[in-house]
């Protein structure tokens, strides 16, 4: 049996090791989402930033020609301010993402910042413009110091630490045997949805863009990580022109503008206050989540 079991043992080695790799892969491209056929137009200048306005004109998109998926979708994020779109799932909220990246292009319409169309500018400028705090946060094989750094290659020891406790990620990390040392990712030690988030905060720290997205994690958290997390969006965001990609709804109720999508198009806008007084689908859409909340923490906090 001994015999049987050795070459299938190596076997599973070998299997975890291949998966491993592909992991590796898959999470850089999904990362740098390499898509080659889009190039910059000749010419292409970097973009310049002033304060940071992003604009939405008459978006139109799809995936597959025969398929819309965004059908005229309008709406600007004034210099530092804070807008967040929410809608049910599909209707479009991440893919408004990937245009504002170009990763993908618009079929119709624009999406301009201080009135640069993104498709005129290089896009190695437009993504430095743009830091992202994603729904799930890859991490690299390697220590906690050199995962915050990504955010700013050859960031110091010091600015490192000074982003992480901006992000409240410090004192856990100072707790750990090896500290900043210590390794992570698939083959070192693992982190929590909440912690992964706030190594991103910290990389966006350091990155230091004028345009923020806040791609909000669908997994609902605990209260109390829910409250430091919350904190740490907080002040990354400030100063910052803002998107927030609501799936829960916990991180719209101070945005400045809120916009509803729903199948492609924008069905409704305000604050969360004047959304509420609509009793539309922003409404219901926010009932519907206090009542999931209660049955997990009966008697708990909710926000108002
Ligand atoms: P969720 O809240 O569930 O994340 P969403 O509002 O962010 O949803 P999108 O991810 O923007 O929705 O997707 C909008 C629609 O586009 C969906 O119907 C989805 O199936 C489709 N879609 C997304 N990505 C692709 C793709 N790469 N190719 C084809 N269709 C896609």
């Amino acid at each position: 049996l001994l015999q049987l079991y050795q070459p299938l043992n190596f076997l599973g080695v070998v299997y975890r090791e291949l998966r491993q790799s592909l992991t590796d892969l898959e999470n850089i491209q999904g990362l740098l989402s390499l898509r080659p056929e889009i190039e910059d137009v000749p010419g292409a200048r970097p973009l310049v930033v002033r304060g940071g306005t992003v604009r939405f004109e008459n978006v139109h998109f799809a995936y597959d020609e025969r398929r819309p998926i965004l059908k005229g979708v309008s709406f600007e994020i004034p210099a530092g301010h804070k807008v967040a779109v929410v809608g049910p799932s599909g209707s479009g909220k991440s893919t408004l993402v990937r245009l504002l990246f170009r990763f993908y292009e618009v079929t119709g319409g624009s999406i301009t910042i201080d009135g640069q169309d993104v498709r005129a500018v290089t896009q190695l400028s437009l993504r430095r413009a743009i830091g992202v705090v994603p729904q799930d946060t890859v991490l690299f094989n390697d220590t906690v110091a050199v995962n915050i750094a990504y955010g700013r290659p050859g960031a110091s020891r010091e600015e490192i630490e000074a982003a992480a406790r901006t992000a409240q990620i410090h004192d856990f990390i100072a707790s750990l045997p090896e500290g900043y040392d210590t390794r992570v990712g698939e083959r070192g030690l693992k982190l929590s949805g909440g912690e992964k988030q706030r190594v991103a905060i910290a990389r966006v720290m350091l990155k230091n863009p004028p345009v923020l997205v806040l791609d909000e994690a669908t997994s609902a958290l605990d209260t109390r990580t829910e409250q430091a997390l919350q904190e740490a969006l907080e002040r990354v965001a400030a100063g910052r022109t803002t998107l927030v990609i609501a799936h829960r709804l916990s991180t719209v109720i101070d945005a400045d503008e809120i916009v509803v999508l729903e199948d492609g198009r924008v069905v409704e806008r305000g604050t969360h206050a004047q959304l509420l007084a609509r009793h539309g689908l922003y409404a219901e859409m926010w009932r519907r989540q206090q009542e999931v909340r209660e049955e997990a923490e009966p008697g708990g906090m909710v926000p108002a």
